[in-house]
């Protein structure tokens, strides 16, 4: 098995990760290893269009991903692809294990984000691709951000998007006015059943059903926690330094109500200044 050694590992490439890892370059740490099991970007390539982070503004989620990859290029970090599957704690370092090989490094920065909750629907998705879905009719189950983000999209992909929402919407209100101004209609009921019969779906809610081709699930999302031997207690902010010495949970994996990404992005470069000066004063001992 391969067995790769840095200062710093973070773990996920989304924009905590990215920052993270930039960061530790940009204080002198050379030598930190990013380990990512899809491409580097993270949740944000799922946004429709980003409006309020700097620098990024107005890009699509697509665009966006493209212009953080350029950073990893930019600055030479280390991009390792492998999904962690569990993280254990040696003496004076930590070890991520993964598919392709370990991982060890004196200081690990967790920042693997979120995965979306289930309504146990077989074959339901959890956000729709960038494609043309002209003449497709996709139900979006949810009442928040993500789901208006979703269905938005999904109108301009040429689908017939249907949000249906147990409540009233949960979204920021921009985002709520556009799909009403769009004309993308909207149920108010829960979901009480489903078939799926002949590769169309039957979504109940009361007396009523709503017939689609894809559903798309929107109703929240959990950390996403690769198996670990130990606890790491209470997380700190800014930086996400937690009761473990040199181990940092940062992002949306902790941020819970506060998932934006430039929350993300300033919690991986306090997590990077704070390693930075432990560093420094550690080699001074
Ligand atoms: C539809 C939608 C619209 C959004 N719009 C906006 C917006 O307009 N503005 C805004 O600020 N934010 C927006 N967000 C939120 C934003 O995307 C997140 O806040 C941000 O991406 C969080 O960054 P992160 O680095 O903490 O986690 P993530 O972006 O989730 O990145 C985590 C990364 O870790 C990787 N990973 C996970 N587990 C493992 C593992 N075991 N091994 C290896 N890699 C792993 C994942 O593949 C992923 O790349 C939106 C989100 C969605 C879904």
């Amino acid at each position: 098995m391969q067995r790769s050694r840095a200062t710093v590992a973070v773990i996920g490439a989304g924009p905590s990760g990215i920052a993270a890892a930039q960061q530790c370059i940009r204080e002198g740490i050379d030598d930190v290893l990013l380990v990512e099991r899809g491409k580097p970007g993270g949740l944000l390539y799922q946004a429709n269009r980003l409006e309020n982070f700097p620098g990024l503004r107005d890009m699509s989620g697509r665009e966006a991903v493209v212009a953080l990859g350029e950073i990893i290029q930019d600055y030479d970090i280390g991009l390792l692809k492998g999904d962690v599957s569990e993280i254990s704690k040696k003496k004076n370092s930590f070890e991520a294990v993964t598919e392709n090989g370990i991982i060890s490094a004196k200081y690990m920065v967790l920042a693997t984000g979120t995965k979306p909750r289930s309504l146990g629907i077989t074959g339901e998705r959890y956000h729709p691709e960038w494609r043309d879905y002209t003449g497709e009719k996709v139900a979006v189950v949810g009442g928040g951000d993500a789901a208006y983000d979703y269905a938005l999209r999904l109108k301009e992909l040429g689908a017939h998007p249907v949000i249906l929402r147990r409540g009233e919407p949960k979204a920021l209100s921009v985002l709520v006015d556009e799909a009403s101004d769009k004309g993308i209609e909207e149920i108010c009921h829960e979901l009480t059943g489903w078939e799926l019969s002949d590769n169309v779906y039957s979504l109940r809610y009361g007396d009523n059903s709503l017939s689609c081709d894809i559903v798309i699930t929107a109703i929240g999302r959990e950390p996403a926690l690769p198996d670990m031997q130990f606890s790491y207690g209470e997380v700190k902010f800014p930086s996400g330094s937690t009761d473990i010495e040199n181990f940092y949970v940062i992002g949306s994996l902790v941020l819970r109500g506060y998932r934006h990404a430039s929350l993300a992005w300033g919690m991986g470069l306090a997590a990077a200044m704070d390693i930075s000066v432990k560093d420094r004063n550690n080699q001074k001992m």
